[in-house]
């Protein structure tokens, strides 16, 4: 396929080729390799505010923004001052330290429902243990999840999952074991009367429900009005508990997140992402009778060397405290705006498109239909994306190299920015109108 602003990038390309030969498919995470749209990775050296610059030179305005961490954009000064008093009082003391329960109390004093929370280092750990804490804490076996939510790569939950799994449209992965998967029970998303049926047919065995708390691995598919409430309902008349997944929407969405939107109370919620400032930190937390079942507390065993590292929390505590209504009220305009221009642009080219949005997330399907599940997302025409993404890429905005992402902004997304991204469309919409299959 050639693309109408092909171009090259060769000192990606060069290193690309040394990372393919060191590393399998020459990244570190599946999406980074460009697979879904083809073409040179872009090996990015240096960030600034809502700029990316790539080992080319070549500047980007980025709306990906490290996958959503990075909600105040790229190399923020207070955020980098704090990471730099904290590395300079060295970097892993594998001991408790003030800046942990810091940050605990600025999770607890966000999130209501939070009363108590663990600090680990990934979303997927966060997942991963709170599943364990809700069988631990149920002495039940068998959960329940929803095709096209992604919960990091977690064995268990690796069924049916969203983001690089939908991109490369593997049902399921080689190395998940039948015993590993057989627990996981995969529900069609925002269709209560499927998780009612599984209830009735596994009464008394089902520990928990995780879901995205308003899924962005399929693209942005929002719960219909009801369904969070709805889910909480039928896990606490059967005893089982809610986990609300806010790794993607935590601190994201609003102060308190996507709770802080729908007010829907979980049992159990794992964040990460934005709470970390673009270091490795993640959480999981929730009631604390719940959480008491954690060791040493309890007998539910969780673990860490690098847990509440003083660099990642001093990261994350800054980031956390500089997100004031202010940031969000910016952030929602700027999302506001952006996912406005590309529709009036892909509106002019005809091109027939959904934009759906949960708080400032968004994203775009090729599609007529509203998008309500992962077999809706399925049906879109991503051909079209491919396109629309390498018109952007070529005229410096870089987007999720998937048509299965959702697309982050920042506050650091001023008018130039805005500008740069406005003058792309037009030829991306052009773009995707003009791909074929
Ligand atoms: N949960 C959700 C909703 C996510 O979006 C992700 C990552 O994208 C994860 C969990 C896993 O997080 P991590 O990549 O930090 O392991």
């Amino acid at each position: 396929m050639s693309y109408p602003y092909a171009y090259e990038a060769p000192v990606s390309q060069t290193l690309f080729d040394r990372a393919s030969a060191v590393t399998p498919g020459g990244v570190n995470s599946p999406v980074r390799a460009f697979r879904a749209v083809g073409g040179t990775p872009r090996f990015m050296v240096s960030g600034t505010g809502p700029y990316l610059t790539d080992a080319d030179g070549r500047e980007y305005v980025d709306l990906v923004c490290s996958w959503g961490p990075m909600i105040l954009g790229h190399a923020h000064p207070e955020v980098i001052a704090a990471v730099q008093a904290a590395v300079t009082r060295g970097t892993s003391f594998g001991t408790p330290g003030e800046g942990e329960v810091e940050l605990a109390e600025e999770i607890v004093a966000r999130v209501t429902p939070v009363e108590q929370v663990r600090l680990v280092s990934s979303g997927t750990e966060a997942t991963m243990s709170a599943i364990r804490l809700a069988r631990g804490f149920t002495g039940r076996a068998k959960i329940v999840k929803f095709a096209g939510c992604y919960h990091g790569h977690v064995d268990a939950l690796l069924a049916a999952a969203g983001s690089g799994v939908a991109t490369f449209g593997l049902p399921d992965t080689p190395g998940v074991t039948g015993a590993q998967a057989g627990d996981t029970i995969v529900l069609p998303y925002n269709d209560l009367g499927a998780v009612r049926a599984a209830f009735a047919a596994h009464p008394g065995e089902i520990a928990c429900v995780i879901t995205e708390a308003s899924p962005g691995n399929m693209g942005v598919v929002p719960p219909l009005e009801g369904f969070n409430a709805g889910l909480a309902e039928i896990c606490r008349s059967d005893g089982a508990l809610y986990i609300s997944d806010e790794v993607m929407t935590g601190f994201r969405v609003s102060k308190a997140g996507w709770y802080g939107i729908d007010g829907v109370r979980p049992d159990l919620m794992t964040f990460g992402k934005v709470m970390g400032g673009g270091f490795p930190a993640a959480a999981f937390g929730g009631r604390a009778d719940v959480m008491g079942h954690l060791a040493p507390a309890g007998p539910v065993y969780q673990a860490g060397t690098l847990s509440g590292n003083p660099v990642a929390t001093a990261a994350g505590l800054a980031q956390l405290r500089l997100l004031d209504d202010a940031v969000y009220e910016t952030v929602n305009a700027v999302s506001a705006e952006v996912s406005g221009l590309v529709s009036e642009a892909l509106n002019k080219e005809g091109v027939a498109h959904r934009l759906q949005k949960a708080g400032n997330m968004f994203s775009v399907f090729f599609t007529e239909e509203a998008v309500t599940n992962y077999d809706e997302a399925k049906r879109q025409q991503a051909f079209r994306f491919t396109g629309f993404f390498h018109a952007m890429l070529a005229q410096g905005v870089y987007l999720p190299p998937s048509a299965y992402e959702a697309w982050f902004v920042s506050s650091a997304h001023d008018a130039r920015a805005v500008e740069r991204i406005a003058a792309a469309l037009p030829g991306a919409a052009r773009a995707a109108a003009e791909a074929a299959e």
